[in-house]
């Protein structure tokens, strides 16, 4: 007999992850695990990639440039999992400016850009924040557009996603956020059936701050498997897909 599971397999229902692009070390000091034990996590989950993304320094306690300009003392792969030097940026004015100069930018592997309510103190109209979204689309060193689906950082979801698929721009679904950023899981699913629609590509990741956290992203699956969101739209949802984005980003392999 076929168990459950198995049938999901089959029908290719069954959607999981291989890499997880977005996580924290004890760098951003308020998380608490280190690089070594967030890596060997991935491992432990026989990942292909994680990515090390700590804040930039718009975040209070965030390492400072030196942190970000050293991180190549850490092996390309290390316990067979690639490791990919990143950052999580700032995203500092409606602008769409960033944290972080385009020089050290451009100098890491893996950039998210997010809105936090820490590092941008007015609540934003939603012409703001669509602007501000706008312009990160259009900045060459960011990949991802991180944790959208805020109550407080509200934009014009098909004018922003749009722009994400022309630019290649991957919109993050966030496991995290479904646990605390208000009204999150609602607007998740509104963003991933928007990307559906306009071919946009995402990349589901933990945002873990902890190694037990590490590639954790079920609600995240769960709500994307409730819409058939297709795989081929997940760039982390097997090595081929994600190898081609690397190539077209011109990320090492
Ligand atoms: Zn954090
Ligand atoms: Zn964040």
């Amino acid at each position: 007999m076929i168990s459950e599971e198995r049938k999901l397999i089959l029908t290719g229902d069954k959607m999981n992850i291989i890499a997880d692009l977005h996580t924290h070390t004890i760098a951003s000091t308020h998380a608490y695990s280190t690089a070594a034990e967030m890596i060997k996590a991935a491992a432990d989950k026989n990942f292909y990639a994680i990515a090390l993304t700590d804040h930039g320094k718009a975040m209070p306690g965030a390492p400072g440039p030196y942190y970000f300009e050293s991180l190549p003392i850490i092996p390309k792969e290390f316990l067979g999992v690639r490791v990919l030097k990143g950052m999580e940026a700032n995203i500092i004015d409606y602008d769409g400016k960033l944290d972080c100069d385009d020089r050290l930018l451009s100098s890491l592997e893996w950039i998210v850009a997010s809105m936090h309510t820490i590092a941008l103190f007015e609540k934003p109209s939603i012409e703001k924040c669509t602007n501000a979204y706008l312009k990160m689309c259009d900045n060459p060193n960011v990949h991802v557009l991180g944790h959208s689906g805020s109550e407080y950082f509200e934009y014009d979801y098909e004018t922003v996603i749009r722009r994400c698929a022309q630019t290649s721009t991957l919109v993050e679904i966030n496991n995290a956020s479904f646990g605390f950023r208000k009204g999150s899981e609602e607007r998740c699913k509104k963003i991933a059936l928007l990307c559906k629609k306009h071919d946009a590509r995402i990349v589901v990741d933990s945002d873990a701050h902890f190694l037990t956290k590490v590639g954790d992203v079920p609600k995240a699956l769960d709500m994307l498997r409730e819409i058939e969101f297709p795989s081929e739209l997940v760039v982390n949802s097997s090595v081929e897909n994600l190898k081609e984005y690397f190539i077209e980003k011109n990320i090492e392999i």
